[in-house]
Parts: C-alpha cells; structure tokens; sequence
C-alpha cells in the first residue's frame, strides 16, 4: 500500500500494521488512492444525489461508470464548478451503497402532516413498473401504488402520462412549426434534464436545437399550480406539489427557474422507504384509481418512460397534425425506435415528406452526433436522447439489482410499459379527452401565449462550469 507523509510529503510504500515515515519517523500518513480509485466528486450542494462517505471503500468505480458509461469526462482539477448530471448511474453502480438519492422524502412526510396544506403526488410511468421489486412483486404495480400514496396521506394522486401527454401536444406542435419553417432542425427531445445539462455544459451551440417544452413533471407541476388550484378553490401557496420519479436529475431540474412549481422530487426508491418507514405493507394492498382531472394519459404518454417512447409518442400526433388523420398502425407499433440498442434509427414518410429520426440512450453514443451536426449534417429531423440505460425504466432513482442483471431488468419494466400501452384504447396524446378539456377550458391550444408561457422554457450555457478543460 501506498502512503504520504503528511508532515515531509514523503509517498512511499509500506507493508506494516503501524506505518512511519522513512524520512522524518513521523506516524501522520495517509493512503494514497489511485486516481482511477477515486470516487467521483459530489459536493454537498449537488440537489441529485449524495455520498455517505464513511461507506465509501474507495474502489473508483463510480468514476469509471460517470465517465466511462454516462459519458462525463472533465479533469476533475480544472473545472470551476461539479459537472454533474446528476444523473445516479453511479448510485446503482456503488458496490456499497455509498452513493444515494439526496433524500427530501422527510420532508415531505411533514407537509403530510401538515392539515392546512393541500399535498398532490403524481407519478411517472416508469415508477409504477418498478416499485414492486421493492417488495418482491414483479410487473406493474400501478393501482397498489396510489393506494400506498393515499395511505401516506397524499390527498391527491395524478399520473404524469397527463403530463407526457401535454408534452407531446407541445412538442409535436413545435416539430410541425418548424418543419414548415425551416428548422432549426433536428429538434432534440427535452424531457430528460440530465441530457439537457450534458448539452448546455458540452454543446451550448446546439441549445437552439432543444425543444423548448418543459418536461412531463415540469408541465403537470405547473397545471397543479396554475389549474387544478383554481378548480378545487385553493390559492396555489397551499398546494405541495410532489413529483414521483425514476429520475435524481428531476432533482436538479425542480432547481431551475421555470420548474419551481413542483414542490419536490421523490424517487421510486424514496417513496420505498417512505412506506416501509410507516409499517405500510405494500404487499397487502388493493388496488385504487388516479384522482380525476389529470387521471389519464394515452398509450403515447406511458411509454414515455422508455427509450424511443418520447420518439413514437410523438410520431402519433405528429402524424395526425401533418394529415388530419389518425396514425397508421405501424405508428402504434411503431418497433424501430423499441427495444435495448442504444442508437436506433428509423426513415419514415408522411404523404411526401420523408423524415429520418434517430433514439439515443446515453451521452456516450450521441457525442459523434453532435459534432457531425455542429459540422453541418443535417439528416436528422427528430433525435430523442435520454441518459440512462433504456431510458427512465433505467433511472438512478429506481431499485437497486444485482449490476449484471441490470439490461434484464430495465428489459422488463419496459415490456410493462409497452404492454400497457397495447391494452389501452386512447393510444395518441391528442386523443385524450382530459387533455383535450384542459386546452378548451385553460390553454386554449398549443403553443398559444399561454401555453407558451407555463409550460416552456429556455436554456443557459453552462460551459463555463468546465473551466480550463478542452
Ligand atoms: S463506487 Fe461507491 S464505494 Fe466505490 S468509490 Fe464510488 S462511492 Fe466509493
Ligand atoms: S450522478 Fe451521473 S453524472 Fe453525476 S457523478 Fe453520478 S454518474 Fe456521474
């Protein structure tokens, strides 16, 4: 083993159960850990995601996962600021469980038990697919799920296929527009907030590129606040709004300016462990249905949750905007854009036009793309890029498995999705009579002023965070 003399400096190796230094006899040393050994550097200020580090035995392979399988590579010593996704790839990777989600599932157990306010959770698809293997349930899990939500005391639960959908009318309206008016084109998808830091910190020239659609969590917080307050008659301030995700990124991204309406961000794994924390067991439990207003969403926003989900969702309504009809059932099917590889390219045509789009999973596989389009290929017309392994079913906010079984596992929780998806009726967001309501009632159509308003944003370059790096 490799030490330093704290007090001379001296590095020199040393066998011995009491280890002195060679020079100056002094006992203050310490392990030198190779680099490759390190852990990756998380402050205590990253909202994703934290380290216990008196678990940390120091084996470097979050390192090597950041950099290796996400794609995050900096010097370490030269950029100004943490350039994490916080993404929680490392999270469930570390062979000890000293990397996890930055827990604010306390914090919300308080507004449960606070009776003045009003307390709503919704849920992502890729959660209700997953929770079960915390309690040795395979497959999916939804209405045990909001029955466990209300049984901690949520006093609403909704689905964010609400919100997925809502995306997509936003979305699919934005790629018509600017296919009729020359781009910029291609549009990348903008729902996965790490995908969205790695272009802002890496590729800022690109930003244009971004839809400017917030994400499902992003637009549904916002209808709470803004909506669903004024239909049941409480001033928004009394609302708590409580994202449930596969994702530590939305930790982040709740951070940002724009997407302050949603209160709190609480994982898959969270949400485990509130309900363990209050004797539920989850085993036991019926099954309940998502409270009205924003219950439902089509088979195009549950398949959000896995990689070319967002792609063929919007393909559905994309489809119809363009022809006036409804999509053909290879679009309801739509198999190019499905299953595990990490870059899946599909060439489809509506009436004359031909469009070719391209499914990403992971940093790594999109960064030849992004150069070859910052040099001028202009092939593309849609690119859906997710971080995390088959998308959010992968999200460093799920359960922990066995690490070689993960592609197994990530494999399931999206046949469940797609399952889903083939037994439900409405299958295209524009379909969806609660989403059509809320356009008639409130937002009037998409990309109006005021849908503009509440559910877009913009985007900042983060470059400088990497400091003196290349
Ligand atoms: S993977 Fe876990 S144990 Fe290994 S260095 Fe990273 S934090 Fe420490
Ligand atoms: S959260 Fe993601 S980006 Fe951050 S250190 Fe872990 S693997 Fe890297």
């Amino acid at each position: 083993m490799k030490y330093k003399c704290s007090i001379c400096g001296k590095v020199f190796e040393s066998s011995e159960d009491i280890v002195t230094c060679p020079i100056c006899a002094s006992h203050i040393v310490e392990k030198v850990i190779e680099e490759s050994k390190m852990p990756i550097p998380i402050s205590i200020n990253n909202p994703g995601i934290m380290r216990i580090e008196e678990k940390c035995i120091k084996c470097g392979r979050c390192r090597m996962v950041c950099q290796k399988q996400v794609g995050v590579v900096y010097d370490f010593n030269k950029a100004k600021r943490e350039v994490c996704l916080s993404c929680g790839q490392c999270i469930l990777n570390c062979p000890v469980g000293a990397l996890v989600p930055k827990y604010n599932y306390r914090k919300v157990l308080d507004y449960l038990h606070d009776t003045k306010k009003i307390v709503v959770a919704f849920t992502s698809p890729a959660v209700r697919v997953a929770l079960g293997e915390e309690f040795s349930i395979e497959g999916n899990v939804e209405g045990k799920m909001v029955t466990s939500l209300k049984e901690l005391g949520f006093d609403y639960v909704f689905d964010t296929t609400f919100g997925a959908d809502l995306t997509i009318m936003e979305e699919a309206s934005e790629f018509v527009e600017r296919l009729k008016n020359n781009g910029p084109l291609p549009q990348f998808s903008s729902c996965c907030p790490a995908w969205v830091r790695y272009l802002e910190i890496y590729h800022p020239n690109l930003i244009g590129n971004l839809s400017t659609c917030k994400s499902p969590i992003g637009m549904q917080g916002t209808m709470i606040k803004e909506y669903f307050s004024k239909v049941i008659n409480v001033p928004k301030e009394d609302i708590i709004a409580v994202a449930v995700t596969p994702c530590t990124a939305k930790k982040r991204e709740i951070t940002l300016p724009d997407n302050k309406d949603t209160d709190f961000v609480i994982t898959t794994t969270e949400l485990a462990m509130m309900l363990r924390e209050n004797s539920i067991d989850f085993n036991s439990l019926g099954d309940s249905n998502f409270d009205s207003i924003m219950n439902r969403g089509s088979g195009a926003g549950i398949i959000f949750g896995s990689s070319g989900g967002v792609c063929e969702a919007l393909l559905r309504t994309a489809y119809y905007y363009l022809t006036g009809n409804n999509a053909p059932q290879e679009f309801l099917e739509f198999t190019p854009v499905r299953g595990y590889e990490t870059v899946k390219e599909a060439n489809i045509k509506i009436n004359e036009l031909e469009l070719n789009l391209l499914v990403i999973h992971g940093m790594l596989n999109i960064e030849d793309i992004l150069k070859s389009i910052e040099n001028g290929n202009k092939k593309y017309h849609f690119i859906e890029v997710m971080n995390c392994p088959l998308g959010c079913v992968g999200g460093g906010g799920q359960p922990l498995g066995v690490v070689s079984k993960q592609e197994e596992m990530v494999n399931k929780r999206s046949a469940s999705l797609y399952k889903e998806d083939s037994k439900v009726n409405i299958k295209a967001s524009y379909e969806n009579p609660d989403i059509l309501s809320i356009y008639k009632n409130f937002l009037d159509k998409p990309l109006s002023p005021k849908a503009i308003e509440l559910l877009h944003t913009s985007y900042e370059d983060r470059s400088s965070i990497l400091g003196d790096n290349p």
